[in-house]
């Protein structure tokens, strides 16, 4: 990189600690920025290590002269410079403190510190590479699988789109461990993203590998400190769970995958319980929002005979419950309202005294920064609990919300419902009420600035047109009677 493409200034600050740190400002000074700047972070050590070779002034000054620090950039800044104190900054002791520790040298001495978030650091290589195919190893605790929640989730679509072939790599231990509806969510991750799932052999490497991006003559693989870090969740490749992550560039391809490997498609995954009905639905409940839970119920009712003869026999619900970490917008509160409101129209549904119970997860800090839209998550907690109780028990005034942290939650999306002779019935959706999105071009604004009495103002006139997220795979339902339920 040369050093005029950049300008750049220093300041000392404070930490909150009350430590004295330092910022540097860099920033591009070609015409438009030619995004050298973005490449610092990723190689900060070796930039300190340049600069203190430009403070070694072949004359030898006192403190700044042509040889060394003084140029055109810096000429204004004279009083500003002092090579001798700058070196002090620099010194043996903080540039080998840049280094990478022994422990953290998963590829020998080339590895390098990953300074960048994982998503970015893919981005930042896969511009600089014609890259062919990117691999995803997964693994750490099943129990902490989110996969349809995972944050590279968006990232695996564009790569497959831009023609890479993706593949995801788990061990045969670790897809044993998880449990039916992370293998459903799973299947529907691969089937959205185009990414082909490879079950590996267990294999004892000391630091996990992570992700491999590999082109014709390149390769990039980055290796995590931790296993923690293989969960596909929400949080991943931010360095909070089994980071830090140190990477290796080399000028070969990717390996082939090993013979032992073998491939998994959607349909090795899902697995049906013994007693349910499964049946995938794809755009048979397209339409309004306003008469979802309508279609629902008939379609129901005609997939399972024995279903619709209860919900026509003469004694209504004592109860129904549903639980589902992802009720987080208000597009799918709306239609959980619905799809409920749909029960009243017949005799053995809902009426005004069954107990009705929803439960799900708490809202984090991962969602749109400024929602404004009714397929945006909610980022006041307040706002979605008060929306959910008082606009439930307009119609259910025995209605209670419940929030718990996720992983204190079953990984299933199931609705329980209970007769008053202790009949019960489940359902299990393989991704929730998440499956359907809003109709392009549909206006579909959501005042979550307003109060909360505007919020269930424009839930209860909502009438939006609903179709599937990926019409390319259906959701999966799973239906049938238990022998008893607890709600
Ligand atoms: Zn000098």
């Amino acid at each position: 990189m040369k050093r005029q493409r950049w300008a750049a200034l220093a300041a000392s600050k404070r930490t909150p600690e009350g430590e004295v740190a330092y910022s540097l400002y860099l920033y591009d000074t070609a015409t438009g920025g030619a995004d050298y700047v973005s490449q610092a972070a990723a190689r900060l050590p070796e930039l300190l290590q340049d600069a203190r070779k430009a403070l070694d002034c072949p004359h030898g000054c006192d403190a700044a002269c042509q040889g060394c620090v003084l140029t055109h950039d810096t000429q204004y800044h004279l009083e500003d410079l002092d090579r001798h104190r700058a070196l002090e900054l620099l010194s043996d002791a903080f540039l080998n403190g840049l280094a990478l520790p022994a422990e953290l040298r998963a590829f020998g001495s080339y590895s390098q510190l990953e300074m960048e978030p994982l998503i970015l650091a893919l981005n930042r290589e896969g511009q600089r590479l014609a890259v062919t195919e990117l691999r995803v190893y997964l693994g750490g605790e099943t129990q902490e699988w989110e996969p349809l929640a995972w944050r590279l989730r968006g990232e695996l679509i564009r790569w497959s789109q831009n023609g890479a072939s993706v593949r995801l790599i788990a061990s045969s231990v670790t897809l044993e461990g998880l449990n039916a509806s992370q293998r459903d969510e799973l299947a529907a991750l691969i089937a959205y993203t185009g990414a082909e799932l490879w079950q590996s052999t267990p294999s004892g490497s000391d630091l996990p590998l992570i992700l491999e991006l590999g082109a014709a003559d390149k390769r990039v693989r980055w290796a995590a400190q931790a296993i923690s870090a293989l969960v596909p969740r929400p949080t991943w490749g931010g360095g909070e769970q089994g980071g830090p992550f140190v990477r290796m560039k080399e000028t070969q391809p990717l390996a082939p995958l090993p013979e032992a490997w073998r491939r998994v498609v959607p349909a090795d995954l899902r697995q049906i319980a013994p007693g349910l009905v499964a049946f995938s639905i794809t755009h048979e409940l397209d339409g309004s929002s306003a008469t979802f839970g309508e279609r629902v119920w008939t379609h129901l009712a005609k997939q399972v005979p024995s279903l619709a003869e209860r919900l026509h026999g003469g004694e209504p619900l004592e109860s129904v419950s549903y639980t589902d970490r992802y009720l987080r917008s208000p597009l799918v509160l709306l239609l959980l309202h619905e799809w409920l409101q749909g029960l009243r129209a017949y005799p053995g549904g809902l009426t005004p005294s069954t107990q009705v119970r929803v439960e799900t997860a708490t809202l984090d800090r991962w969602g749109v920064e400024s929602p404004r839209l009714l397929f945006h998550d909610w980022r006041e907690s307040d706002d979605r609990r008060q929306v959910a109780n008082q606009w439930f028990q307009e119609t259910w005034p025995g209605f209670s919300w419940h929030e718990a942290m996720a992983r204190d939650l079953p990984h299933a999306r199931e609705l329980t419902m209970r007769w008053h002779d202790g009949e019960c019935w489940v359902f299990r959706l393989d991704q929730g009420l998440g499956y359907w999105r809003i109709a392009p071009r549909t206006h579909a604004e959501f005042p979550f600035e307003h109060d909360v009495a505007r919020q269930i103002t424009n839930l209860r006139e909502a009438n939006v047109g609903i179709e599937p997220l990926n019409a390319g795979y259906p959701t999966y339902w799973y239906c049938g009677r238990r022998e008893s339920c607890s709600v």
